[in-house]
């Protein structure tokens, strides 16, 4: 079969292989200079992420057909320091027990493998690139969700500016997550939270008017 890496061809004498597999065997008899990422082999460390026919995956668990395009991830040089950003980590800690029930509450946010493919999938970039992004508004979400967390309004004043209302809520990075988070989802949490403290979307919202000159705005 056929593989359209990055716009070069190259015939592979298999059926059934992994893309990881198939970027090994290209490395080690067509192109040694083919670069990709690659480290746990098993869906687990996220790190070999890509692009596959537009639709981002993990090459280690995807099997390749005949025909299929294969690009990075996009978005990438933006990565860094989101989570920095955001503090997604825990600041001032009560002495509540996690317990299992609330243990449960954020255990899909705290699966994030960091693997960035819902970075990649979300269209915001495109326009803003300073937006903090899916996986670190859910990793900001799984703290500020954490029983443990008591400055909880430290994170709500960190995800206003380029952050929750930036969202178009298209869903992308939720159809994009190999591990079934919802970053839509969390950024609806932390939108309600933020209305609950106060806060509301800045962007000036359009006159509107339906079919019998009501505006919902007045
Ligand atoms: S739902 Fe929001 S964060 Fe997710 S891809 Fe769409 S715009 Fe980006
Ligand atoms: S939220 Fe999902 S898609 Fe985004 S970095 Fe984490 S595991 Fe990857």
């Amino acid at each position: 079969m056929k593989l359209d890496v990055q716009g070069t061809f190259y015939d592979i004498p298999f059926k059934e292989i992994t893309l990881l597999n198939a970027l090994v065997y290209i490395r080690e008899n067509i192109d040694p200079t083919l670069q990709f990422k690659y480290n746990c082999k098993s869906g687990v460390c996220g790190s070999c992420s890509v692009r596959v026919n537009n639709q981002e995956t993990l090459s280690c668990e995807y099997k390749v057909q005949d025909g299929d395009k294969i690009e990075p991830l996009l978005h990438q040089t933006k990565v860094q320091n989101r989570l920095k950003k955001v503090q997604s980590w825990l600041h001032v800690k009560s002495l509540k027990l996690m317990g299992e029930a609330n243990e449960q509450k954020i255990q899909r946010q705290s699966d994030c493998i960091l693997c960035s493919s819902c970075f990649s999938a979300c269209p915001v970039f495109h326009v803003k690139p300073d937006f903090l992004g899916p996986y670190a508004l859910t990793r900001a979400w799984r703290y500020m969700a954490d029983v443990r967390e008591k400055d909880k309004q430290g994170f709500i004043e960190r995800i206003q500016e380029e952050g929750i209302w930036d969202c178009t809520l298209c869903g992308e990075c939720t159809l994009a997550c190999p591990v079934g988070i919802d970053s839509k989802a969390d950024i609806l949490h932390l939108r309600t939270k933020s209305m609950q403290a106060g806060k509301f979307d800045p962007t000036p919202q359009p006159e509107f008017e339906d079919d019998f000159g009501f505006n919902p705005n007045f």
